[in-house]
């Protein structure tokens, strides 16, 4: 018996005949009896088939930053699409206003829009060849750049024992159908790793386009960037021509309105962004300075997308931006993530369950392990995995809804109220008593 009940437990069924394994993302499936079917959500609530409401803390994989269904957010994207349309195939004033917006909030020169992060740093990593005339790039173990070939080497879905040695790390290929010449130009590091980092850059450097990294390691349970490490990237593409892409995919618009790059305050040449931009609705970005993103020049280097700067999403945006600025988003969730960070980590504590609560109060990680928090995806690795996964089966039950997988942050929206955390951190108090036995 798993988290299905009756008749959630149809609904897959249904789902299963027509969707491969029932889901529209590989990363929604929990397996047969746990993966949910959802019918509704509103502010920090899902409730599931049977009706069963949960707290959530997955928040659609991190975008919906100012709850479900925010009704400033829901109405402007009505009134959008019933009284100006949808998609035009030229630019439109509301285009402009956004991408106008999105300089002014976060400091990039320019910026064009995409509809996912996987179009976005595709596209980015793109403007980093065509800009360097290089191919190969670096990136880091256990960091997801979304689903395009190149990005799909050493995620966090790489296997403990299969990275290699951290001097001479192994390409996990993540998927199938990858040809096998595209791992020659993608180079995976350890994160955190300033010794190993410049030296494979003073040997490739004339090879490499790109260094793409997540500031906090969104992917890999919140691991914070060290002191320094942002800033030695900046350096190294800085002395070597390198261009540095910032995913800030899940980072942007969520750390600060300036996401990470205001809150570690570093620059990267180009920053992708998408999630929190939205507050669920498709909307992405390729942004940054301006002699990089000039690049795209029509006939020279590829960018376009028939959905792109489409009215739902833009509309999106612009609510969302809205509802940033003139109401106190960042310092609620903040206080509230808190709040859930240090009750989370106190309860474990209590029960003697070794732990760090790593990364940022609008989205961090649990490791359960002894000694100091995760530097890198390797040492992350190391964590009580099934642990944690009986914790958050127990907490699922009781109607908390973190991701199952500790990889994958919990995420906090303006929704999320005092009472909710407080719910949670007793529920949570009870799943771990349950996990334990
Ligand atoms: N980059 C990062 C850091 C991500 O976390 C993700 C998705 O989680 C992506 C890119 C891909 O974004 P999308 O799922 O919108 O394609």
């Amino acid at each position: 018996m798993g988290l299905q009940k009756k008749r959630t437990r149809e609904q897959y069924q249904r789902a299963m005949k027509v969707m491969p394994y029932g889901v529209n993302s590989n990363f929604r499936y929990w397996g047969p009896d746990d993966t949910l079917v959802m019918t509704r959500g509103q502010g920090a609530y899902l409730w599931d088939s049977d009706g069963k409401k949960y707290i959530d803390y997955r928040m659609g994989f991190g975008p919906v930053f100012l709850g479900h269904g925010f009704p400033e957010v829901a109405e402007r994207v009505s009134q959008a699409i019933t009284q100006d349309g949808n998609i035009f195939a030229f630019t439109t004033e509301k285009e402009i206003e956004l991408a106008e917006r999105i300089v002014a909030a976060t400091g990039v020169d320019m910026a064009r829009l995409a509809n996912s992060g996987t179009e976005a740093t595709m596209h980015s990593l793109r403007i980093a060849r065509a800009h360097t005339g290089r191919e190969k790039f670096i990136k880091f173990e256990g960091q997801y750049h979304g689903m395009s070939d190149y990005f799909l080497y050493s995620t966090a879905s790489a296997g403990k024992g299969t990275l290699g040695s951290p001097r001479s790390p192994i390409n996990v290929v993540q998927s199938s159908g990858i040809p096998k010449g595209i791992a020659e130009y993608v180079i995976n590091l350890p994160y955190n790793d300033l010794e190993i980092l410049e030296s494979t850059v003073e040997a490739k450097w004339g090879d490499l386009a790109a260094i793409v990294v997540e500031p906090t390691m969104g992917n890999s349970g919140g691991i914070m960037p060290a002191p320094g490490w942002l800033e030695k990237i900046r350096e190294l593409c800085t002395a070597h021509g390198i261009v540095m892409i910032m995913d800030e995919v899940k980072t942007g618009f969520r750390l600060a309105l300036g996401g990470a790059q205001q809150l570690f305050g570093v620059r990267g040449d180009l920053v992708t962004y998408a999630k929190a931009l939205g507050n669920g609705f498709p909307i992405a970005v390729i942004a940054g300075k301006r002699a990089f993103m000039e690049t795209l020049e029509p006939g020279s280097v590829a960018h376009g997308g028939t959905y792109t700067g489409n009215f739902v999403g833009v509309a999106a945006a612009l609510a969302t931006l809205d509802v940033m600025q003139k109401q106190p988003v960042h310092k609620t969730v903040n206080e509230r993530g808190q709040m859930l960070m240090s009750g989370l980590g106190e309860i474990l504590t209590d029960a003697g369950i070794p732990n760090s609560v790593v990364g940022v109060p609008s989205m961090f990680g649990l490791y359960l392990g002894e000694g100091a928090p995760p530097v890198d995806f390797r040492t992350f690795l190391e964590g009580d995995h099934a642990l944690y996964d009986r914790i958050i089966v127990q907490l699922a039950e009781r109607g908390v809804l973190p991701e199952m997988d500790d990889r994958e942050p919990w995420f906090i929206s303006y929704s999320h109220s005092e009472a909710d955390i407080a719910e949670t951190l007793t529920k949570f108090e009870e799943a771990v008593k349950g996990a334990k036995g």
